[in-house]
């Protein structure tokens, strides 16, 4: 069996480990990275609907880590030694120039996922870290509380220090399939459940089929158990043929989770959709009464364009039994006292969330009481680090998970580079 020496050996090449290689080398560590896809970065290439996302331009460190809710005081000592503004410089510095949109979403400004995978694959080139592709790492052996080598295929590897960044679960087709969560459980690390985040909604109702593909703009979708709300969140959403996605899903996809978890003792978990935020009940209602008086001679499947999008009519007819030819002079009160409270208070059941092959992140993952925050070094394990999706660490959509595996990545680099 053939043996390498290395300073670092580095499992796992996605984002978090790219980053991690590229700045151990620049500490002067020699280091292999291995991978086992024949390339690296294969979900990094599907980011932001394959635009990827890179980070986030809310600059305050505090503010940032507060979206990965009582976990985010963990990331606070890494994104003070590498945030939002050096990693904007670093991407900059090496030609991929960046953009802001809305939501301070920062994005390559050529919209290309590609070209932030091939600034890595040049870096590591450069930098001449030894990338071996098609390498699944199988093994890691321990003595005593030191990890001895990793083992694949007829080869093993030893190195001083080692760093697992294999990601999480979510999207397992791109190779992030929680070999490592087995390893580090292994080597004595608690596992906190990995259960799938910013997932697709799964509905009861077989009518959200007529909706599939119709977007929600400036709505509120509030979360609703045991008759009380859980959740809320405004923005913008989406219809599948089975559910619901887009933002505002996708961000209250976790709370959801933990309500089903509860379902047993507290019942069902409803989405109720606010078509019209803005306008509350009684001025919504004048609304409503307004159109029907302006065009009272026509039938009402033609007057509710003026109030929502056209694919939602026959749906909300349906529900509201009302016959889509009635004359907008016919429709009773009680008539419009239901369209109002479907405009107000659109009612969906939940049946399940669409699970990791649908799951932008995992939730979940190595728990941060065992990983030293100011070098991403296991408390358990003295020469192994870890980086990236595989901590228990989630944030909402809007690039702040990249900057999780930037700031980690970095912060691991420097210190299990050992020179
Ligand atoms: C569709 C989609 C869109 C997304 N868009 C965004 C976005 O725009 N912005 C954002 O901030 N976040 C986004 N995310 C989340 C982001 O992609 C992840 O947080 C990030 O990729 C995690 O990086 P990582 O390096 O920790 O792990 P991964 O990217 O999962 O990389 C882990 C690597 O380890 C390798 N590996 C696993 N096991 C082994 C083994 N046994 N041997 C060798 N190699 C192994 C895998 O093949 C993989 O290449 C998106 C996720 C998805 C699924």
């Amino acid at each position: 069996m053939q043996t390498e020496k290395y300073d670092l050996a580095i499992i796992g090449a996605g984002p978090a480990g790219m980053m991690a290689a590229l700045r151990a080398s620049e500490c002067g560590a020699n280091v292999v990275l291995l991978e086992k896809n024949s390339m690296p970065g294969v979900k990094l290439l599907m980011t932001g609907k394959e635009r990827c996302n890179i980070t986030n331009a809310e600059t305050d460190v505090r503010k940032f880590a507060d979206n990965f809710g009582k976990n985010g005081k963990f990331l606070i000592s890494a994104f003070y030694n590498f945030g939002v503004d050096k990693t904007i410089i670093f991407f900059n510095k090496n030609k991929l120039k960046t953009k802001i949109e809305r939501g301070g979403r920062i994005f390559p400004e050529g919209d290309k996922a590609r070209d932030v995978q091939e600034l890595f694959l040049r870096l590591i080139k450069k930098n001449k870290i030894t990338l071996l592709t098609n390498c699944s790492i199988k093994k890691i052996s321990q003595r005593h509380n030191e990890i001895e080598k990793i083992v694949f295929d007829d080869s093993e590897i030893k190195a001083k220090n080692y760093l697992v960044s294999t990601g999480g679960l979510s999207y397992p087709q791109t190779g992030s399939t929680g070999e490592g969560y087995i390893w580090a459980k292994q080597l004595g690390h608690t596992i906190i459940k990995p259960e799938p985040a910013l997932t697709p909604v799964l509905v009861k109702e077989k009518w959200v089929k007529e909706l599939e593909g119709l977007s929600l703009k400036n709505v509120r979708i509030y979360v609703y158990q045991n008759n009380k709300k859980q959740d809320d969140s405004f923005g913008e959403a989406l219809f599948t043929g089975s559910g619901m996605s887009g933002p505002i899903i996708l961000n209250i996809s976790k709370s959801i989770g933990k309500l089903l978890r509860k379902s047993n003792v507290n019942g069902e978990t409803s989405l109720f959709i606010d078509f019209k935020p803005a306008l509350d009940f009684s001025v919504l209602d004048k609304r409503i009464l307004r159109e029907l008086e302006k065009y009272s001679n026509k039938s009402i499947k033609n007057i509710l364009p003026e109030l929502i999008p056209k694919k939602m009519i026959s749906v909300i007819l349906k529900l509201a039994g009302i016959d889509s030819e009635k004359k907008g002079h016919s429709i009773t009160k009680d008539e419009r006292k239901k369209l109002r409270l479907l405009l107000k208070q659109f009612p969906l059941t939940v049946k399940s969330l669409s699970g990791f092959n649908k799951a932008i992140i995992t939730t979940g993952g190595i728990s941060l009481k065992e990983v030293d925050p100011k070098t991403m070094r296991s408390k358990i394990i003295k020469n192994l680090y870890f980086a990236g999706e595989i901590l228990d660490l989630d944030g909402p959509t809007g690039g702040y998970n990249l900057q999780v595996c930037w700031s980690t990545g970095y912060l691991a680099g420097e210190n299990a580079a050992g020179k």
